[in-house]
């Protein structure tokens, strides 16, 4: 396993994004817009998914073994 790709394993497509959980600040709402992350809500284990598929909307991945971006202070 490993590379860079993040490829949905549902449909294949690479068009995926990164899940961020917590309070989402406002830039984090504009990056959603934007389509460049999805935002997970403020529940958070270790089973939560990482990553969002655009193309079928599923969710995949853990959280476990993926660095958690560091939330804005
Ligand atoms: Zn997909």
């Amino acid at each position: 396993m490993g590379g860079k790709s993040r490829r949905c394993p549902v449909c294949g497509s690479t068009k995926t994004v990164e899940i961020v959980y917590g309070m989402p600040s406002y830039n984090l709402y504009l990056e959603e817009k934007a389509g460049k992350i999805k935002l997970g809500g403020c529940c958070i284990d270790e089973t939560s998914p990482a990553y969002y598929c655009k193309d079928c909307g599923c969710e995949f991945g853990t959280l476990l073994g993926n660095p958690i971006r560091e939330l804005e202070k």
